[in-house]
């Protein structure tokens, strides 16, 4: 990688310093939900604040390029969130786009907040152990600009800017030992002896619509080894892949083009029915495209297939402070103390008192 950059460099004459330099009170770096609600909290506090987002819109996960849609305890952050939120629509529906423009309509009414957006980081650099820069490259003009501050948050979600200013980081699973972090209920799923890659996956989201006319696919041979006798005409989130020889970071492109084999794969399948191919028909979550379970497969045609992946799992940089869960102790906790605004959310969605994680 690294031969490759100076290769680049050497040809077109362009190094990687960046010639402007910004100065704020604030960088963050990363304009999905953490990131938005970060810039506001800052701005509202008289913080001139930088917010640099390597995408054309803010919202990562939630965004109308992804569309996961937000549905948590807001608690005392109710009314910063509820201005960056993607409803419960749910995931995947073009609902989402609405709320791109919400987002970027409230970020504009903080004067105070520069939004950076198509601007990628790509460097830290440190002094005396606190970051003193951050570099980002706009991704299609190339312009490169330097931003100074005192403070910088990294809402990356891969926690770049924590790894190049080299702090230290877990990825997978500790051995449960690590932290004392064992919990017995669940056994080596949660506990596990030995560290590993084990993390959950990434999606892809990806829907599709009847045409109200016959519609052909075409077979998709390059994507059989992935689906197999798979058939689906919608995906939902748990649509997800993690293998643990593979980095949700390093491989997150390999890991999208499985997705896409799946997907495109999965939909061939329903669109050529045979006595070969199984229909899942594995049911619909939510309300999105019900109407399709009524439709024949020949009328079907895909309507929109995320190019992004949804990430879930990832680098987790280790701070200062490091917040261990007793497990056992955590739960029991969490059954005996209300947290604000849960019983409104489970009542909001028809949803019973549980342990699991709500999607
Ligand atoms: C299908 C699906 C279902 C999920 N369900 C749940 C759930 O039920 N409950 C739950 O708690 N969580 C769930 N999650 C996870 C949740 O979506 C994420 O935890 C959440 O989006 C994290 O928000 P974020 O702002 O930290 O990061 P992100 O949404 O990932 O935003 C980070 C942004 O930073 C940008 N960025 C990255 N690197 C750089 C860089 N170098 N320079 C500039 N910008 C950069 C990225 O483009 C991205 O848009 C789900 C995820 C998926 C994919």
């Amino acid at each position: 990688m690294e031969a490759l950059k100076s290769w680049r460099s050497k040809q077109s004459g362009v190094t990687d310093v960046p010639q402007k330099i910004m100065k704020y009170d604030l960088v963050i770096v990363g304009g999905g939900i953490a990131g938005c609600a970060a810039s506001i909290a800052a701005a509202e506090q008289g913080l001139k604040v930088a917010l640099v987002h390597d995408r054309p819109v803010l919202g990562g996960n939630a965004s109308g390029e992804i569309r996961v849609h937000t549905l948590g305890i807001y608690g005392k952050f109710e009314r910063i969130l509820k201005m960056l939120d993607t409803e419960h629509y749910p995931n995947g529906s073009a609902e989402a786009l609405k709320e791109d423009q919400k987002r970027m309509t409230n970020i504009a009414k903080y004067k105070n907040i520069d939004a950076f957006l198509n601007f990628r980081a790509y460097h830290a650099t440190t002094e005396k152990g606190k970051i003193s820069s951050v570099d980002a490259r706009h991704t299609s003009t190339g312009e490169m600009l330097r931003f100074e501050a005192p403070l910088f948050v990294d809402c990356t979600g891969d926690g770049w800017i924590g790894y190049w200013a080299g702090a230290d980081y877990n990825y997978g699973r500790e051995a449960s030992s690590k932290y004392n972090e064992a919990w017995d209920a669940q056994g080596l799923l949660w506990s596990p002896e030995t560290p590993d890659n084990f993390v959950m996956g990434s999606s892809v989201l990806w829907g599709s619509e009847n045409a109200g006319k016959p519609v052909v696919f075409p077979e998709v041979p390059w994507a059989m080894d992935v689906a197999g006798t798979y058939a689906e005409k919608n995906g939902e989130w748990q649509w997800e892949f993690s293998q643990n020889d593979l980095s949700q970071i390093e491989d997150a492109e390999t890991i999208r083009d499985h997705m896409f084999r799946a997907i495109y794969g999965s939909f061939c399948n329903y669109k050529h029915p045979s006595t070969q191919r199984k229909n899942s028909d594995q049911g619909v979550y939510g309300t999105f495209d019900n109407t399709i379970q009524q439709q024949k497969a020949d009328s079907l045609q895909l309507k929109w297939v995320s190019y992004l992946l949804g990430k879930r799992e990832s680098r987790r940089l280790v701070g200062d402070y490091l917040d261990q869960r007793q497990l056992d102790k955590y739960f029991s906790a969490y059954q005996k103390f209300e947290i604000p605004g849960y019983q409104e959310l489970l009542k909001k969605n028809n949803l019973k008192k549980t342990n699991k994680r709500l999607e």
